[in-house]
């Protein structure tokens, strides 16, 4: 697997903090304890760089990693965690919201959804509100490597249905446990980013 250069640029709060130049960004948003984190190092191939925590719904920064001095990597805190106060949960939404509508640097988003189970409420308003917001979207739907093998192509036709995925959208079927679907993430994302 290919190494990529890394950096936490900054965790923000607000825009005040968004690095100020014109480098690309993809945001990753899912809920708490999804698999993000586990993402980001295995695209980059760095075991261990993003923190992989068993503290879901810690983080409420928007942290900007930088990949190969060239584009950036947004990691929005996961959504849907129950032990958050009403106040986190609303300045949660707010950042969240600002970010996404008003990020000039935005090329897409990737909606990561735990592929073990059917996609959630949560996961499908997300979904929703990225395209009303006409941000291209990739669904990566984790942890697939729990779902018995010749249960796998079942996880596609039911996400496909119940997030009403068109025909310009994709979904991919991720595991960082047997590696696969990082080429397929790594080919949507030169997309965006070219
Ligand atoms: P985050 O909170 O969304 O950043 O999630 P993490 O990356 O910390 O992952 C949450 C938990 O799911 C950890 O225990 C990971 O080891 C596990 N996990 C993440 N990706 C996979 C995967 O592809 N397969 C399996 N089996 N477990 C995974």
């Amino acid at each position: 697997m290919k190494t990529h250069q890394i950096e936490l640029q900054i965790s923000a709060v607000g825009p005040a903090q968004y690095p100020g130049d014109q480098l690309p960004e993809i945001a990753l948003v899912g809920r708490s304890n999804v698999g993000k984190s586990s993402l980001v190092n295995s695209l980059v191939g760095r075991k261990g760089f993003a923190r992989t925590s068993n503290q879901p719904g810690k983080t409420q920064t928007l942290n900007f990693y930088t990949i190969d001095q060239k584009w950036r990597l947004i990691d929005v805190p996961g959504y849907g965690y129950a032990k958050v106060s009403k106040k986190q949960r609303a300045d949660w939404g707010k950042m969240i919201e600002n970010y996404l509508t008003q990020r000039e640097n935005l090329r897409g988003v990737i909606s990561l959804i735990d592929g073990r189970h059917q996609p959630m409420e949560l996961d499908k308003q997300m979904v929703e509100f990225l395209r009303y917001y006409q941000l291209p979207v990739l669904v990566v739907a984790t942890k697939t490597d729990k779902v018995p093998r010749n249960q796998r192509n079942k996880i596609n036709s039911v996400f496909k249905q119940q997030l009403q995925i068109a025909k310009n959208e994709e979904l991919i079927l991720y595991s960082t446990v047997e590696r696969y679907g990082q080429a397929e993430v790594w080919n949507w994302l030169n997309q965006q980013l070219n």
